[in-house]
């Protein structure tokens, strides 16, 4: 047997000894053969047998320039000449202090405050302490619920799984959750309470060529969801603004929901009510953020500013753990006074504000000026969205939703009446699965296949990337 083939069996013997892997249903993982990852560069990946990979998931949706970026990799070096890591706690250091004046410079509105932490769980954990404690100081302290968008997903602590609730991933800990107000979402794929009735009935009288139209691109449809959602959101504020410190939503696109977008409208709705009620409004873009929807953050699209952003994936270009939740002058001011007030927040982490993760940022951000970032993704989004329109013509896909180069591809055991496959066959895990054979790496959210191509993935890498996919969705024997 060659050396690397000796090599990889005894890891992945090791592997399944020891690691507990996230979000992996293990019994299955032990019986199947892992691909032990070992280098990367640009848009690849490489095993330790040596085949190459299409980084189709981005390393969990946060690469941005590729693997091994000179530029990335030189300010790491150059970080770890002068120092690792200090503490934030009573001290200060110049790549946290110079990332924090870049990233309120380029974020939405007057966020003026960072806080770093190091997941996008941290991050929520973080903004949600930001609203209740704000409040708090206001001599309001009844205001400490929060209202969050149905299907949404903030991480797996516990008040991210509290606003974030979802019975697949969370049901055994629903013990440990707070109660939270959820809104419908303008799914379009599931549209809730009357919007569903309207939108059978017109899609039963579709005739096949109007059919060519993807739920999520049915403006009619869109127009109606995002109205029905509003208003639910209204009738709660209307009853319980009292007791609400915040809004909580994904902008623009859910991502770990199944890639659930919003009409356009839906975000700035959501930024009026909160004004309205006088409740504050949390935008989780840990997903969306750093050019993902094709603008630097999903705000920009309705051209609004939240109370409170979270950052964290794409924010050190996909390389070392970062976040960070910024805010506006007014809120962090509730937490400033004399030290007998009590109004410190006493929050923090070892690792926050890490100086190799903020070096790493601050050469990302360089590189999204350097290599006009966001004009490539533009490119990519319109290709995507021509090469992946064919897939009209296979009855087992339900849905493309696509938001700049995040795109969720649903599956479905018959497109004319939506009905799922069995999930415990899990369809779209298959499909993935054998695109590896292609050398693309893709990984689904039950029934939808997930693409979240690195953002600056070469053309040429990404159209092969669509043409695997298309390829293998077309000849695919879908399963009754
Ligand atoms: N918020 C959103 C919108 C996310 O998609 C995720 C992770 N996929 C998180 C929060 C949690 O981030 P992390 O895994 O870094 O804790």
């Amino acid at each position: 047997m060659p050396e690397t083939s000796k090599n990889t069996r005894c890891l992945a013997a090791l592997d399944k000894a020891h690691v507990w892997h996230p979000f992996t249903p293990m019994k299955q993982w032990r019986e199947s053969s892992p691909l032990v990852i070992e280098r990367a560069q640009g848009p690849y990946l490489f095993d330790t047998q040596g085949n190459r990979y299409i980084d189709g998931v981005s390393s969990l949706w946060c690469n941005v320039h590729g693997h091994r970026v000179p530029e990335i990799d030189r300010a790491i070096r150059d970080q770890l000449d002068k120092v690792a890591h200090t503490t934030l706690m009573g001290l200060a250091s110049p790549p946290s202090i110079e990332l924090a004046a870049r990233l309120c410079a380029i974020a939405p509105g007057h966020l003026n405050k960072v806080f770093y932490s190091d997941a996008g769980a941290t991050a929520v954990e973080v903004a949600f302490k930001m609203a209740v404690g704000y409040w708090h100081h206001r001599g309001r302290p009844g205001k400490c619920g929060f209202i969050g968008l149905a299907g949404a997903y903030h991480g797996d602590t516990t008040g991210a799984m509290s606003v974030g609730y979802s019975d697949l991933f969370h049901r055994p800990f629903v013990s440990m959750v707070f109660p939270t107000t959820f809104f419908p979402s303008p799914d379009a794929c599931r549209p809730p309470g009357e919007v569903a009735k309207k939108f059978h009935d017109s899609r039963e009288a579709l005739s096949a060529e109007c059919e060519a139209c993807w739920p999520s691109e049915d403006e009619a449809l869109c127009r109606r969801l995002k109205d029905h959602c509003l208003c639910e959101l209204e009738t709660m504020l209307s009853a319980q603004a009292d007791q609400t410190a915040a809004i909580v939503i994904e902008p623009v696109m859910q991502g770990a929901a199944g890639m659930i977008c919003q009409p356009p409208g839906f975000v700035r709705g959501v930024a009026e009510l909160a004004k309205r009620f006088d409740v504050l409004w949390i935008a989780d873009e840990v997903a969306t953020g750093f050019g993902r929807t094709a603008r630097m953050f999903a705000c920009e699209h309705d051209q609004v500013a939240p109370d409170i952003l979270c950052l964290g994936k794409g924010i050190s270009g996909g390389y070392l753990p970062l976040a960070a939740t910024l805010t506006t002058d007014e809120i962090e001011q509730a937490f400033c006074g004399e030290i007998e007030d009590r109004r410190t927040l006493y929050h923090g982490h070892t690792y926050t504000g890490n100086a190799l993760s903020c070096a790493a940022a601050l050469a990302s951000l360089d590189l999204f000026e350097k290599n006009r970032l966001l004009d490539h993704i533009a490119v990519s989004e319109r290709m995507i969205r021509d090469r992946l329109a064919v897939l009209r013509a296979c009855p087992h896909v339900l849905d493309i939703r696509q938001r700049g180069i995040m795109v969720g591809i649903e599956l479905c055991r018959d497109r004319r009446t939506a009905e799922p496959f069995d999930f415990t066959k899990r369809t779209a895990a298959a499909v993935c699965h054998a695109m590896r054979r292609h050398d693309v790496l893709v990984r689904p959210l039950g029934d939808v296949i997930v693409l979240m191509p690195i953002a600056a993935m070469p053309h040429e890498v990404l159209d092969r990337m669509l043409a695997v996919i298309v390829e293998t969705l077309s000849q695919w024997r879908f399963e009754p």
